[in-house]
């Protein structure tokens, strides 16, 4: 379904800035913060205004879309995807790599069985240096 489908379907109004928000956000599954997709979305459309993106990504966010993930102090967003796939967090350049482990699910599952909560979100971050930050020694 194209994220016009999705809106329509939900009763929400198809508008350019919403468009534009989601073909920034599913170029690439990287991590992006909230000023990172404004200005992507101005290079496509410099006439659209801030909040206009914001509240799209709140949107999106409402309707379970996309994923924030809070890494530092810095909120990002993309495309949403399953708990299963981890973020690995370079702690030097800051790039996230998604990892998938069935070790999320074997969480879920222990938590469950011990315990009398349930789990909705297992957000698993892990971090460290990336190949190319990785001390050399
Ligand atoms: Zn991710
Ligand atoms: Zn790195």
């Amino acid at each position: 379904m194209s994220i016009d489908e999705v809106l329509r379907a939900k009763d929400f109004r198809v508008t350019r800035a919403r468009q534009l928000v989601w073909k920034v956000l599913t170029r690439s599954d990287t991590h992006r913060s909230a000023s990172e997709i404004l200005d992507e979305v101005h290079e496509l459309d410099d006439s659209i205004n801030a909040s206009s993106v914001y509240r799209a990504l709140a949107l999106f966010s409402d309707l379970d879309l996309v994923r924030e993930s809070h890494l530092g102090e810095l909120s990002t967003w993309e495309t949403a995807h399953e708990d299963e796939t981890i973020h690995l967090v370079c702690e030097k350049c800051h790039t996230t790599i998604h990892f998938s482990t069935s070790v999320v699910d074997r969480l879920r599952a222990e938590v469950q069985r011990d315990t009398s909560f349930t789990p909705t979100t297992i957000d698993v971050q892990i971090s460290g240096h990336c190949a190319s930050c990785s001390p050399t020694t």
